[in-house]
């Protein structure tokens, strides 16, 4: 082939490639579209469909997604999510806005905190995925190779569960394969804006067990970062705002939008995090509220039979604050009850 036609065909290539449709959502220059992300159903559950909106800019730009309702009962993300389009002009974009508007449609429907109604996983537990998996495992394997898979960036968004009380926070996996995939989704977690930046010290995982969302984008060169902001399935509109606010600030970082990111004036970082676990079954009755400082042994909250007698008293592993805590009475042993967190001025430092 000669030079010319090669180049030819190569640009035809990389165009038609990158005019693939996200489901039904077609991409379309200068325009903003909707459409449908199909998951195959399975044993366990029928077909799924993901709402999918996807905003193409006339300028070449990069490809971010971003995610809402992987938990199916976090709302501030999802409404988020659900009103950001009109916020985002077409003429203004670079690039491609993906936008998945809910990742988990059985959980939303079904409202279950944590897992899928059918198969009963936590979504962003089983990712990759896979084709023949559960219901869990079959979104994931949809989101990975549909999603992830095609695009530079992710931000993935989640708030407190039904049951959590939470204080914000936005997180990237410093320990991601490639120190250019680290280094990117750090300026990405900064340039949203958020006061503080968990720094997640993730042990590397095999390539199809990387459980959570960011860290299969990163295991596969996906600059990504993780949104913690809301409680108790509750939706604030001020929380829904500044969630819209951070999420166009990382647009705006990654040159998918114009103007400069609001970035946090002086972040704090948390290094260090421990997940508080329940030992029993009975009733929990928490002793701390979210975003108190905590010194390490202060108890956490206690645990009681039916009828009142203590089963066990949880104390904190950390001093540090109380980044989330549950907050209605179930428990059974093993569920996290609580998260304490260690704050940093900087994240310069190696860490033990
Ligand atoms: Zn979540």
């Amino acid at each position: 082939m000669r030079p010319i036609l090669a180049l030819a065909f190569l640009l035809t290539a990389v165009c038609s490639a990158s005019a693939q449709p996200f489901g039904t959502a077609r991409i379309a220059p200068g325009e903003r579209t909707t459409g449908w992300l199909a998951v195959p159903g399975g044993a366990d559950g029928g077909d799924v469909r993901l709402p999918v909106t996807v905003i193409t800019g006339k300028e070449a730009g990069p490809t971010v997604a971003i995610l809402a309702g992987i938990h199916g009962v976090e709302y501030v993300p999802i409404v988020a999510l659900h009103s950001l389009p009109i916020r985002i002009d077409p003429a203004a974009v670079r690039g491609t806005i993906v936008i998945v508007h809910i990742a988990n449609p059985p959980a939303f429907r079904r409202r279950t905190i944590f897992y899928g109604p059918d198969d009963w996983k936590n979504l962003n537990r089983v990712f990759p995925g896979k084709a023949d998996g559960t219901q869990s495992e079959r979104i994931a394997h949809a989101i990975t190779t549909q999603i992830i898979d095609r695009v530079q960036a992710m931000i993935d968004v989640h708030c407190g569960d039904g049951n959590e009380e939470l204080t914000p926070y936005v997180s990237f996996s410093a320990d991601a394969p490639g120190a250019d995939v680290a280094a990117r989704s750090r300026a990405m977690a900064l340039a949203f804006g958020m006061s503080v930046v968990k720094v997640s010290r993730d042990p590397q995982r095999k390539a199809d067990a990387t459980q959570y969302t960011t860290n299969t984008a990163a295991a596969r060169g996906v600059a990504a970062i993780g949104v913690e902001l809301g409680s108790r399935s509750r939706v604030a509109r001020e929380e829904v705002e500044t969630v819209q606010n951070g999420l166009l600030n990382v647009l705006r970082h990654l040159r998918a939008l114009p103007g400069e990111p609001a970035a946090a004036e002086k972040p704090m970082f948390m290094t260090a995090s421990q997940s508080v676990r329940s030992t029993a079954e009975g009733l929990w009755f928490p002793a701390v509220q979210a975003g108190q400082p905590i010194a390490k042994e202060a108890l956490v909250g206690t645990i009681r039979d039916p009828f009142g007698a203590v089963l066990a008293e949880i104390r904190s592993p950390l001093t540090g604050y109380v980044v989330y805590v549950t907050t209605t009475p179930p428990t059974v042993a093993g569920e996290t009850l609580a998260s304490i967190g260690v704050l940093a001025e900087s994240d310069a430092a190696p860490l033990p």
